[in-house]
């Protein structure tokens, strides 16, 4: 019988946005092992089990450490904010996952920041949509830069993940830089952080205003396409229907 590891998608921290999956399999687990700040966001409801961590680029190690204690006969579940398939750690897991033949993956899905942040904003992703990450650390920017330029094109709406860190805190200054090339200043766009955590901030502005925010990498960033407009406050993408007009006169 082959060792079962739990790749679990936790959603943005709050436990009401997790899966019945996902915590059902948490507390079937061991051992839980994650990055320090999501081991944290794990309520009280987990406190009994055991935690190992590792820090931001040491991914292998912690996805290693997972295998080693599967193999040993524990159960093991790796978890990963929002979605482990976005961004996350099912894909190294798979990848080092052919060194170790006994053990077999579980993926349980989670909410994306896309999903949640899009749902605080209102509804931006309501037509063909894509994601761009602006970390360099594995992809080089000349390639995020191309990215950006065929996307705003391409009208699609633009979603960013990880806008900004200490090391990069220009970078959501050059990605509107590059899509004001092609998309007008006034274009809507929003940003949430924190989403699903203590510090929820919200904000709705447009293109021009968005090159001279600060956001930290705790944002997801969206932009508008073409049809992109404000109801309510509310950033929302029209889907296309067309609307009966009712005559209530
Ligand atoms: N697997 C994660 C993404 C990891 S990449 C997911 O599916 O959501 C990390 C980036 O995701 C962050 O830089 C930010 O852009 C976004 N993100 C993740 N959690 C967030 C949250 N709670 N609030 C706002 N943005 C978040």
């Amino acid at each position: 019988m082959k060792h079962t590891i739990n790749v679990i998608g936790m959603g943005p921290g709050d436990e009401n946005l997790m899966t019945k999956e996902a915590l059902e399999a948490l507390d079937n687990s061991e051992l839980i092992v994650g990055y320090g700040v999501y081991l944290n966001l794990l309520g009280d409801r987990f406190k009994d089990k055991e935690f190992y961590q590792t820090p931001m680029r040491q991914e292998e190690k912690r996805c290693r450490y997972c295998f080693e204690k599967a193999i040993e006969g524990k159960r093991v579940s790796l978890i990963c904010s929002g979605d482990a398939g976005i961004y996350g750690m099912a894909s190294l897991m798979y990848e080092l996952g052919r060194e170790y033949p006994s053990c077999e993956l579980k993926i349980i899905p989670g909410i994306t920041a896309l999903c949640s942040g899009a749902a605080i904003l209102g509804a931006p992703v309501n037509h063909d949509f894509c994601v761009i990450s602006l970390s360099d650390l594995l992809t080089p920017w000349e390639k995020i830069e191309k990215r950006l330029k065929l996307a705003a094109e391409a009208d699609l709406v633009i979603v960013l993940y990880n806008p900004s860190s200490h090391r990069r805190a220009d970078y959501l200054k050059r990605a509107c830089d590059i899509m004001l090339e092609v998309i007008e200043q006034k274009r809507p766009c929003g940003y949430v952080k924190n989403i699903g955590r203590e510090g929820t901030e919200i904000k709705v502005c447009t293109l021009g205003e968005l090159r001279e925010k600060n956001v930290n990498m705790f944002t997801t960033v969206f932009i508008g396409n073409s049809t992109t407009g404000i109801i309510d406050g509310k950033l929302v993408t029209q889907r296309g229907y067309p609307i009966e007009v009712e005559d209530r006169a």
